[in-house]
């Protein structure tokens, strides 16, 4: 399939984040509602063709728990991202429409994120780099993937070198300038699944507002969050632990994450996803 920005009619806008713009469209050839990505870069023409070449992996990555790739294209100064669409939309604006993700879907989001991760990994070895709640979508079907991934190591370059990279989901040692690894995502899960459970940002603990700078440097100085004792399962407290240890080597793999009793526990029940997705107020 060829995407042309000629074929798709915009239908509405999802969205707006570092560098690029969401929108719904109709792919109207196949009668296809996708999401469109426009990343908009200042870069030459060959790192542009580099960076069109890489996307093209992602037509490889296919999984339960992944996103599908449309195709991608450039218009202009811009890099045109055409993916799966997902109705019911983003954990951040789920979360902030419909107050804490319950207690018997959390366990389900974190199962279908790390899988994600290791399928990514395993047979790509892509690091996502960008897990947090707006990168985790839900749709009707009651489905769970994950998106947004670095696939592009040079779209990826020009992003840092276009915007601020800086994400308030980074892992200590990444703050402090070390390379990425599957362990930073882990980081970056134990974050996100906090803030589903407690329904807000959890850094700093007593919730004031400080300003990007603080919150990176009380991420590497102050004691890692947890949740309010005695108020949550306690494999739950116990899953974020491992994914929250500013030690690396101390740290969860995505592996280890998916024989810990939280998942395994939450593996041998079935929840209506399906019923979940319906009941959210969305997009
Ligand atoms: P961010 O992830 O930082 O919020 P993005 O530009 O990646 O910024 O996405 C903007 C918004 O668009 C997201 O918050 C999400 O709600 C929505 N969105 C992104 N991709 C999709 C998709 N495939 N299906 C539905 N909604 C999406
Ligand atoms: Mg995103």
């Amino acid at each position: 399939l060829d995407l042309r920005a000629e074929d798709l009619k915009t239908l509405g806008e999802l969205g707006a984040g570092n560098g690029g713009t969401v929108c719904r469209v109709m792919h109207i050839p196949t009668e296809t509602v996708m999401a469109r990505k426009i990343i908009h870069i200042d870069a030459k023409p060959t790192v542009r063709k580099q960076i069109m070449r890489e996307l093209q992996f992602a037509h490889d990555c296919n999984s339960e728990h992944i996103v599908s790739f449309y195709g991608a294209f450039t218009t202009e100064g811009d890099i045109n991202i055409c993916m799966e669409y997902m109705d019911v939309g983003s954990l951040d604006k789920i979360y902030k429409k419909n107050g804490p993700i319950p207690m018997d879907i959390l366990p389900q989001i974190a199962y279908a994120v790390v899988d994600g991760l290791i399928y990514l990994y395993d047979n790509h070895r892509i690091i996502h780099r960008d897990v947090k709640p707006s990168n985790v979508l839900i749709n009707s079907s009651g489905q769970i993937k994950i998106c947004d991934f670095g696939v592009s190591g040079q779209l990826i370059n020009s992003i840092a070198d276009t915007f601020v990279g800086t994400s308030s989901y980074m892992s200590p040692e990444r703050i402090q300038g070390a390379p990425y690894t599957v362990k930073s995502d882990v980081w970056s899960l134990g974050i996100t699944i906090m803030e589903l459970a407690l329904g807000r940002f959890p850094f700093p603990a007593d919730g004031t507002a400080l300003s990007i700078f603080e919150l990176l440097q009380h991420i590497v100085h102050e004691a890692v969050p947890t949740l309010p004792p005695g108020k949550y399962p306690e494999d739950l407290e116990d899953f974020l632990a491992r994914c929250l240890m500013k030690d690396v080597d101390k740290r969860a793999t995505p592996s280890e994450l998916k024989s810990h009793p939280y998942l395994q526990n939450a593996m041998s029940h079935k929840v209506d996803l399906q019923g979940w997705a319906a009941s959210v107020n969305s997009i």
